[in-house]
């Protein structure tokens, strides 16, 4: 089924064509007609489905369509957990918007935090028909006057789960004040725990649900491999994986900063173009190293959890879970930086004697049993019973969740005393 055949116009269709887009993912396919239609959304799709796309189209036909005025009123709030996140969702509408006739042009701001506001100010001079934004930034930018949502006909939350999970519910609750009513809102996240759905509900006006299972024809072909090794050899088997494998573009997710910018160093004195990319950097630092790693002068990038969700990289080959994620669900949002829209890629986890039994609960929280494999010259000889303690999580991965009422439950619970609107 092609694009044109979902209602969008043939600007839009040619603009999504020179990004590649050529057939629909299926959450496009269900959601964009429906967007088109003004009917509010509920979207569950796995990372990589092609979400963005899915609101970006529609809501550029709609805003084309509708009137031209200066000063631009903000039309379109598109709201998102990360800095990285909203660069990248702001990217994607100003390549597709771009081509588009008119006069004048749609105009895409895209404001976060961690960076000075005053250059966010100049953007949003005159207007802006689409703003992508953190919530805390967004709410800076409406105190200081440099932009007013009470013109905002469609709002997007993106990612609703990490929205809730980065603490923003406070934030949420403020910008829904500020946006009119009466408005088209579509509302995407990647699981639905009870907040999340309390959000939605309170949000969305009879929905049209969107929800695609991850089937053969649409999961990203990952292959995922679990290589046992000691705890104190992670560091060389790695260096032996990458070089002998040649890999590039490789993600290492380690549970620390400072394990992140130990372990690129090592990598870095065995001759492998490594870089950390964690929380500690600045932003501009953080951008420019994931720019260069977009642009292939670094292969590995050595991250914590800061790059389990929303970047989205190109050809991203491996992924190796060189300490275990905290869940299950943190599982699969770092395996899914590989293999994106269709692409083969492959998915590693180490696992030493102390981290067997948390890697068991994620495989039986995730459906999975996954062969265990050794690498000649790199067998473990520490054993499970000698490494103690066989329910606990490996250290630095902060514990299993759920003995004690996590911040998680304790937004959960905020959440669930949020008025509806
Ligand atoms: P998203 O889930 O929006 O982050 O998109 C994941 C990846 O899929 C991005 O690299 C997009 O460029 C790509 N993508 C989105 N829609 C399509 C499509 N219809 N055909 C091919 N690739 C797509």
């Amino acid at each position: 089924m092609p694009f044109s055949s979902l209602g969008l116009s043939p600007a839009l269709v040619r603009a999504a064509a020179e990004l590649g887009f050529v057939t629909p993912t299926p959450i496009q396919a269900q959601a964009i007609p429906a967007i088109l239609r003004g009917a509010d959304v509920q979207g569950c799709a796995q990372t990589g489905s092609g979400k963005t796309a899915a609101f970006a189209l529609p809501i550029l036909q709609r805003l084309q369509a509708g009137p031209h005025q200066q000063p631009r009123r903000t039309r379109a709030l598109i709201l998102v957990p990360t800095r990285e996140l909203a660069a990248q969702v702001g990217e994607v509408m100003r390549r597709l918007a771009q081509p588009l006739a008119g006069s004048p042009r749609l105009k895409v701001a895209v404001v976060f935090g961690g960076v000075s506001i005053n250059p966010q100010m100049m953007q949003l001079r005159g207007g802006a028909d689409v703003v992508v934004a953190t919530p805390g930034r967004l709410l800076d930018l409406v105190q200081q006057n440099a932009v007013r949502l009470s013109s905002v006909e469609m709002l997007v939350l993106d990612e609703a789960d990490r929205l809730l999970d980065l603490g923003f519910t406070e934030e949420l609750h403020r910008v829904l004040w500020l946006v009119p009513p009466k408005r088209q809102s579509l509302f995407f996240s990647a699981t639905f725990p009870p907040a999340v759905q309390e959000l939605a509900d309170a949000l969305l006006r009879d929905p049209l649900r969107v929800d695609v299972p991850a089937t053969p024809a649409n999961e990203p072909a990952i292959a995922q491999r679990v290589i046992q090794v000691d705890e104190k050899r992670r560091t060389e088997l790695l260096r032996h994986l990458i070089t002998g494998n040649h890999w590039e573009r490789v993600l290492v997710f380690v549970a620390t900063r400072y394990a992140a910018q130990h372990v690129a160093w090592k990598l870095h004195q065995a001759g492998i173009f490594a870089s950390p990319f964690h929380g500690d950097m600045s932003q501009g630092a953080r951008q420019q190293v994931l720019t260069e790693f977009k642009n292939g002068q670094w292969d590995v990038l050595v991250t914590t959890d800061l790059a389990s969700r929303g970047i989205d990289i190109e050809q991203l080959a491996v992924v190796v879970n060189y300490d275990l994620p905290r869940s299950a669900v943190d599982y699969v949002h770092r395996i899914g930086r590989t293999g994106r829209a269709g692409a083969s890629g492959m998915a590693v986890s180490f696992v030493t004697a102390g981290s067997e039994a948390h890697f068991r609960l994620i495989e039986k929280r995730q459906d999975l049993s996954l062969p265990r494999e050794q690498v000649v010259g790199f067998e473990p000889i520490e054993s499970e019973a000698a490494a103690g303690a066989p329910t606990s999580a490996p250290a630095g991965t902060g514990g299993i969740k759920g003995k004690r009422p996590s911040k998680k439950d304790k937004l959960r619970a905020a959440a669930a005393r949020m008025p509806k609107t």
